[in-house]
């Protein structure tokens, strides 16, 4: 398609008149600030229309390039020592996510920071198990030798159940280290999981969270603590956010649909869309 536009057109950032949805470029900018802007073509020896999404022409030593993250146009030099003759294909080029796939993986990596801070929590219970195991005799002992004291601090009741968990064998102890290790697995592959924003990942999580809700909601009959209602209503987001934004087991058009809204977001057309003075047409 031929350009409707004459050279002084590009003398600010082509596309600045664009509205754009806060909330879309409010996630687009955090990506870009940790990142730093995804530009293509600034190694090119030279440009032509073909590349007027990414790379503009603009004076005799300048050029803009286009962020294709957050649509940003930077004004460049010319490359003093081009690598390549002309900017990358299309065919080339992995997009990089933006739109609703962008923030939606922030939502998916923020629960995933809350599994990577259990899994720290759990070492440590972990560690603790194992080194009562490793010395559960000489606890004993000393717990015996000191039982009157701790009673006075810690109370009878809790005093008596360590005693006893202690006098036992060690297969309790085993069991609870062998259980808290499997936890230890399930919520760190649901960490990489959500991290690399994968559908087993999402599914796993799922699952997980609901099957722990149930505990959750028969300790809130006994206890209200302000911990247990925050730390269930959490869970609760949580799994209502899956099941319905990432519609999980076919909801509201299941894998398909999330494909669809991928597509819209993440492709040229997208980019093209973006860009309404755009002289190409795609
Ligand atoms: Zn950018």
């Amino acid at each position: 398609m031929v350009s409707q536009h004459r050279p002084e057109d590009f003398e600010s950032p082509p596309g600045v008149e664009q509205r754009r949805r806060r909330h879309r470029v409010r996630f687009e900018l955090l990506g870009c600030a940790w990142n730093g802007h995804r530009l293509v073509g600034t190694d090119a020896a030279q440009i032509s229309e073909d590349d007027a999404l990414v790379a503009r022409p603009a004076g005799s030593a300048t050029r803009w390039h286009r962020c294709l993250r957050c649509d940003a146009w930077s004004l460049l030099p010319l490359p003093d020592a081009p690598t390549r003759d002309r900017p990358p294909g299309r065919d080339e080029i992995v997009l990089p996510a933006r739109g609703e796939p962008l923030k939606s993986r922030y939502v998916l990596r923020l629960i995933a920071l809350t599994r990577a801070f259990n899994v720290l929590v759990l070492l440590l219970v972990l560690g603790g198990a194992v080194a009562v195991l490793i010395n559960q005799t000489s606890l004993r002992d000393d717990l015996f030798a000191n039982a009157d004291a701790l009673q006075a601090v810690l109370g009878g009741q809790l005093v008596g159940e360590v005693e006893s968990v202690l006098s036992g064998g060690a297969g309790p102890l085993w069991l609870i280290a062998i259980g808290i290790f499997a936890l230890l697995a399930v919520e760190t592959a649901e960490g990489v999981g959500l991290w690399r924003a994968t559908r087993w990942g999402e599914y796993l999580t799922f699952v997980m969270t609901t099957l722990l809700l149930v505990p959750e909601v028969l300790q809130l009959t006994s206890s209200m603590s302000p911990g247990t209602i925050i730390g269930m209503v959490v869970n609760i987001a949580v799994v209502v956010y899956l099941l319905v934004s990432k519609r999980l087991f076919g909801l509201r058009g299941g894998a398909p649909a999330v494909k669809a809204e991928r597509d819209h977001d993440i492709s040229w057309d997208a980019l093209a869309r973006h860009l309404p003075d755009s002289p190409v047409r795609v």
